[in-house]
Parts: structure tokens; C-alpha cells; sequence
């Protein structure tokens, strides 16, 4: 296979801020192409225990490090990223498939850089909570030690953002293992971080999807404080269960099958292209994307008939064409995933748009109405571009189906009348509500999923403080 030429390497570990290459490597393929786009290291539990060591050894210089200083290093870390959005955007593409353009990898690393200095203007302080003459009571903030972050495929330097910047900007030390499928821009993510950052705070491993027991080693490992995870539910089970020895403090960031209700008061044509990005952005390879839409009858047809329209001109290549809007599903298992889904789903209902596998991992967007809950399409994440509709009549029944299904990570409510989809949210069982939109998630506001959809918050202050322990000192 060819190289391609836009990614020049190499892509080594990052270990106690040294890079760390190894002989056996493994390559990354280019989902629009199958051209293998670099190298990266195969990563041994011996690697692991060089970061684990030099993470532990950086962290009582890094948790004493003036707050002043670490909120800076945030703030540089997002300039750095600035400086090198335009090459971090060009890997992110060749490696995961996402276009440049539109709401793509630079998008993606307009969202790094908007994260990072955000997290700068947060802080955990020491609480007072009771100062008289008798007694004292403070609510100390310290950080948690070694923090693990694990990442899927999907927005792979984002997610490693979520993760790596309020470990630090809190105190604690980091070992990152990115997805096997999208490794290099981490690494290069935590190469260019390194460069602003002292040696051994943030140290990132990685190895292949066969040989990949990186991260059960890490869920395990009795040298990691807190491990946050952001991937599927049953990956999300085996890290819980192999921190639960060692009462490693997790946030676990989980699947989702979010449902959106259009009520009958819709505009169709209106709501056509929020729907559009709200089941497709990332070619629906997003945990809080929409997953399955319920219909009013009065507006079932009209809205199918719109939404089909507006996705069938949407243009889908190459990442690196900037006319793309969309580009290849990111890698085969995930392709095969959603080629079984539709073609069970096919045969149940009527397809609008799409419906058939394209050339190598494109997927046309899928619209596939006459579906309900009990079908695979609307009860499976799908976590593609095929969104099954659902004709509905009564509302309460409507949100009964909504909420069936093991997880809950967010749901939206369509309607002109704002008050009244606020009132149908509040009875939704999901993390996060959006109205006449779904999917939009922001630095300042705390997301998390109920039920198997995780466990605790991302964003925020809730967010922030979720690196910090919690210590009492009563005087
Ligand atoms: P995945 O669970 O297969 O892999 C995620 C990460 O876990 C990878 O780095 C993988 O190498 C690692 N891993 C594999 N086995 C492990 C083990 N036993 N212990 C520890 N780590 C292990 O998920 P994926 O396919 O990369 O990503 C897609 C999933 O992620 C979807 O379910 C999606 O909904 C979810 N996701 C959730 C969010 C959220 O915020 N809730 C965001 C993005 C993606």
C-alpha cells in the first residue's frame, strides 16, 4: 500500500517527555483510501510501567506547581495546539476519515483549543465552610495522583482534551492510551504538549487493535489513581470491573441511543437540516448523536419527505477534498456494524435515502422509516449514518419508548413551542436535553450519561472537580 505523503512521522510514545519508539510497529490506515497514512509504536506492559513510573515521579513537583502556573499551562497548551491546528487537522482526517472542512477535524481542533483555554479559567480552590472564633471547618481540593485516559476512535484529540486538560490543570499526572485505530494524532497531540509542559506530566502509550490489552492493564494497574474512559458501554463494564479492586476513582463516558421527539407542531421543512447534523455529524460516529427519531403522525410524512430531501445533496468523499461534507465510516468493524443493522432494518421498513454499502468504508446516510422499538436499527447504538423514524401518536407512549433501553446519555424535543418540549425534557432519562437541536455540547456545561451511559460529568466545574479529592480539615 501507499504512503501517503501527508503525514510525515515519525510517531513515537511519549514517556517521562522523551519519545519512545520501538521496533515492532504497527500501521494506520487511511479509511477513504487504505493507504497507510504512518507508523506507531507497539506499546508493552513494559512501556506502561515506564509512563506509570514517570507520571508517579512528575507529580509532586506538578501538584505543587503554583495554581497561577498550571492554569497558564493550559492556556499554553491551547495556543501550541493553534499553532499546529492546521497538521493535527490533516492526521485527524487521514487516520479517523472526517473531512477538514465544515464540522470536521478543524472544527475538531477549534473545539481543542476552545476546551484548553477554558479549562485555564477554571479553578478547584480550598472551601471554607465554617470560620468562627470556636472552630474552623476548610474543604481542601488536592489532586487525585496519576490519572489514566483511554479514548475511542471517534474525535480522538478532542476527547484526549476532555481528558488530559482538567487532570492537569488540577495537579495530577497523566498516562494517555489512545484508540489503536486513530493513534498518531495523540501522539503527536501529547508531543507538542510536552513541549510546553514539564517532563513526565503528560505521557501517552499505545499499541494495535489486536494485540491491544494496554488499556486492561491499565484499568488494573494499582499505580493509576483515577482512570477516565470515554467508549463503548461493554468496554466501559470491563475497566469498572478491573478498577473495582484497587477502588481506582473512574469517570466513564459510555454509549448512547439518543431519541429525538418531533412534536406536531413542527415546521418540517425548517427542522430538516438541524436533524441532518444532529443524526450525522461524524457520519453519526458520535456518542451524542442522534440515534432514533419519533414522529408525530401529523408530521411523519412531511418531515420524512424534508429531511430526505436536504441529506440526499449532501456532498461525501475524501476527507481532504474540501467539497466533502462527509467522509468514510471510520473503520471496518464499525462499518460492518451498521451494513448488518441496515440490512435488517431494510427489510423491515422503507428506505428513504441510502440503504445500501457504498465503495470501501463510504456508507450512503440512511433514512428508514415504518421501524419501532424491538428492531435492531432503533434498539442497537448503530454509532453510523443510519438513522431509523418512528410514527408515533400519544406522548406519554412516545416517551415510554424514549426511555426503554439500558442507556442514557441525551435526548432531544422538537416542537415551536419551547416551554412545552422543556417540560417533555425534564421527563426524558438522559444526561443531557436539547431543544430543537441535539448533539451541541459546550466546556461550561456538565455532560454525562444516566444509567449505562457512565458514570459522573465531564465540563464545567462538576466536570473539573471530579480530578480533585475531596479533603476535611476541621480545626
Ligand atoms: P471501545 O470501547 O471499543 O474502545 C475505547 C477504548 O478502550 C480504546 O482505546 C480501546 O483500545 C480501549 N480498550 C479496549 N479494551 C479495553 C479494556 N478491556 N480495558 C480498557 N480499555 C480497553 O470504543 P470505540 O469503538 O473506540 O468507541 C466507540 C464507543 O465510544 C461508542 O459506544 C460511543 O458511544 C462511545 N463514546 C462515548 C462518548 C461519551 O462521551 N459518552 C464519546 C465518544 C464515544
Amino acid at each position: 500500500m501507499a504512503l501517503d505523503q501527508d503525514a510525515p512521522g515519525p510517531y513515537p510514545m511519549i514517556i517521562g517527555g522523551k519519545p519512545v519508539t520501538t521496533e515492532d510497529t504497527f500501521a494506520v490506515t487511511n479509511p477513504a483510501t487504505g493507504a497507510v497514512v504512518g507508523h506507531a509504536p507497539q506499546g508493552t506492559a513494559a512501556h506502561l510501567e515506564d509512563a506509570v513510573a514517570a507520571a508517579r515521579a512528575a507529580f509532586p513537583a506538578w501538584a505543587s506547581t503554583p495554581d497561577a502556573d498550571r492554569a497558564a499551562a493550559c492556556h499554553a497548551i491551547a495556543a501550541k495546539m493553534e499553532e499546529h491546528a492546521e497538521e493535527l487537522a490533516r492526521l485527524i482526517t487521514l487516520e479517523q476519515g472526517k473531512p477538514l472542512g465544515g464540522v470536521g477535524s478543524r472544527f475538531e481542533m477549534g473545539g481543542v483549543s476552545a476546551w484548553s483555554h477554558y479549562t485555564g479559567t477554571l479553578s478547584a480552590p480550598m472551601q471554607v465552610l465554617v470560620d468562627s472564633d470556636k472552630e474552623r471547618v476548610e474543604m481542601q481540593r488536592p489532586p487525585l495522583g496519576v490519572v489514566a485516559s483511554i479514548t475511542p476512535w471517534n474525535w480522538p484529540v478532542l476527547i484526549a482534551t476532555w481528558h488530559i486538560l482538567p487532570a492537569i490543570r488540577t495537579g495530577n499526572t497523566v498516562v494517555a492510551k489512545p484508540s489503536p485505530y486513530t493513534p498518531l494524532s495523540t501522539l503527536r497531540f501529547v508531543a507538542l504538549m510536552n513541549e510546553v509542559l514539564p517532563a513526565g506530566v503528560v505521557n501517552v502509550v499505545c499499541s494495535d487493535e489486536t494485540t491491544d490489552n494496554l488499556g486492561a492493564l491499565i484499568s488494573g494497574h494499582r499505580g493509576i489513581d483515577k482512570i477516565v474512559f470515554t467508549g463503548s458501554t461493554a468496554t466501559g463494564c470491563k475497566v469498572a470491573a478491573s478498577a473495582a479492586p484497587n477502588m481506582t476513582r473512574m469517570t466513564l463516558e459510555l454509549g448512547g441511543n439518543d431519541a429525538g421527539i418531533v412534536l406536531p407542531d413542527v415546521d418540517p421543512a425548517a427542522i430538516a437540516e438541524g436533524l441532518f447534523w444532529s443524526a450525522f455529524i461524524n457520519m453519526g460516529q458520535t456518542c451524542a448523536a442522534l440515534k432514533r427519531l419519533y414522529v408525530h403522525e401529523d408530521v411523519h410524512d412531511a418531515v420524512c419527505e424534508a429531511f430526505a430531501a436536504y441529506v440526499k445533496n449532501i456532498p461525501m468523499g475524501d476527507g481532504l477534498d474540501e467539497g466533502s461534507v462527509m467522509g468514510p465510516i471510520a473503520n471496518q468493524m464499525q462499518f460492518d456494524k451498521v451494513a448488518r443493522l441496515v440490512a435488517d432494518a431494510a427489510r423491515k421498513g422503507t428506505v428513504l435515502t441510502g440503504g445500501a454499502p457504498g465503495e470501501g468504508l463510504f456508507f450512503p446516510l440512511t433514512l428508514i422509516s415504518g421501524l419501532d422499538n424491538g428492531d435492531a436499527l432503533v434498539d442497537e447504538e448503530q454509532f453510523g449514518p443510519a438513522l431509523p423514524i418512528i410514527k408515533y401518536r400519544d406522548l406519554d407512549e412516545v416517551i415510554a419508548k424514549a426511555n426503554a433501553g439500558p442507556t442514557g446519555l441525551g435526548g432531544s424535543v422538537w416542537s415551536a413551542d419551547v416551554e412545552k418540549a422543556r417540560e417533555i425534557a425534564k421527563r426524558l432519562d438522559c444526561g443531557t436535553v436539547w431543544i430543537n437541536q441535539h448533539g451541541m455540547i459546550r466546556p461550561d456545561a456538565p455532560f454525562g450519561g444516566r444509567k449505562m451511559s457512565g458514570v459522573g460529568v465531564e465540563f464545567g466545574q462538576e466536570g473539573l472537580n471530579a480530578y480533585t479529592d475531596i479533603q476535611t480539615i476541621i480545626a
